[in-house]
C-alpha cells in the first residue's frame, strides 16, 4: 500500500488554525470569484482545482478560466464515467483550453480487483469510491498548499456544514469558493455567460456520478437523490472523514464496514 506521509512539511505551518478560521468567517460575505482570487494569490501555482465535469461545476470552471487559465485541473478517472461526461469533459478541455491531469486508481489494487473488482460499485461503494477517487486525490493533493473545490452546502447535509477554507490532511488547505451559492445562482450564472451543459437532461440528472452509482431522479426529489440510491450513501469521501484517513488496505473496510 502506499505510503501517504511524505508530503513536503513546509507547507504545513502557511496558516495557523485560528487564521485559517478568522479568515472563512471573513470569506462568508464574499463572492467566489473574490475568493479564488485570494487562492490564486495566496498560493501562486501550488494548488489544484478538482472537478466532476457536471453542468453545476461550470460556474467555477468558467471563473478559473478567467483568473488563472493555467490551473491544475483534477478530473477523477474512475473508469465508470457515463460516456456523456467524458465528451462533455473533452469539450471544455478543446474549447477553453483547460490544464486538465486526469486522476487513475493506484496499480497497487490490481490483484484485489481482479478478485474482488467486478461488482464493487454494488457490493462495496464505500472501498470503490476510497479506490477510484479518494486515494488518487489524496496523492495528487499530497505536497500541494491549497485543493479548491466546487461543493456547496445545498447538496447535502454533510456539506451543510463545511466551511469556506478547511485545514485537511497535514495542513492541506480546502477552499470552497462557491459553498454559499445556490443551485438558482449556478443556474442564473450559466444562463448569464450561455455556458455550454452536460449532454444528459439536468432534470433528470441533476447531480452526475458514475454510471453505476447514478440514476435519473423523479419530479420533486431532491438533486442528488439519484446518487447511490437504496445504498445508504450520500457522499464518495472527498469530503468526509475518509480523505483525512492514510494507508488503508481492504482490511481496513473489511473491518469497518462488513465488507
Ligand atoms: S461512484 Fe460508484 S463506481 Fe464510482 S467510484 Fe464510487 S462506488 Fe465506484
Amino acid at each position: 500500500m502506499l505510503d501517504l506521509s511524505t508530503e513536503t512539511p513546509e507547507i504545513k505551518m502557511k496558516f495557523t488554525p485560528e487564521e485559517i478560521d478568522h479568515l472563512s468567517d471573513e470569506f462568508e460575505s464574499a463572492s467566489p470569484q473574490e475568493i479564488l482570487q485570494w487562492a490564486v494569490d495566496t498560493f501562486c501555482s501550488n494548488m489544484a482545482l478538482s472537478s466532476s465535469f457536471q453542468t453545476h461545476s461550470i460556474p467555477l470552471l468558467h471563473m478559473v478560466k478567467q483568473i488563472h487559465p493555467e490551473m491544475r485541473i483534477l478530473f477523477l478517472e474512475t473508469g465508470y464515467h457515463f460516456w456523456d461526461t467524458l465528451m462533455f469533459r473533452e469539450q471544455l478541455e478543446q474549447l477553453w483550453g483547460l490544464n486538465i491531469v486526469d486522476l487513475r486508481r493506484d496499480l497497487s489494487w490490481n490483484t484485489f480487483l481482479q478478485r474482488f473488482g467486478k461488482d464493487l460499485p454494488e457490493t462495496n461503494p464505500t472501498l470503490c469510491c476510497y479506490i477510484r477517487k479518494v486515494q488518487p486525490m489524496q496523492i495528487a493533493t499530497a505536497g500541494l498548499d491549497a485543493w479548491i473545490t466546487g461543493i456547496r452546502r445545498d447538496q447535502t447535509d454533510q456539506r451543510a456544514s463545511a466551511k469556506i477554507l478547511e485545514i485537511k490532511r497535514d495542513g492541506l488547505i480546502r477552499v470552497a469558493p462557491m459553498l454559499n451559492w445556490r443551485r438558482a445562482e449556478i443556474d442564473a450564472y450559466i444562463n448569464h455567460y450561455n455556458l455550454p451543459k452536460h449532454p444528459l437532461p439536468v432534470e433528470q440528472y441533476p447531480s452526475v456520478g458514475c454510471k453505476p452509482c447514478t440514476r435519473a431522479v423523479q419530479p420533486g426529489e431532491d438533486d442528488r437523490a439519484g446518487r447511490w440510491a437504496g445504498k445508504g450513501k450520500t457522499e464518495c469521501g472527498l469530503h468526509t472523514d475518509l480523505f483525512d484517513k492514510k494507508t488503508l488496505s481492504s482490511d481496513d473496510f473489511q473491518l469497518n464496514i462488513g465488507y
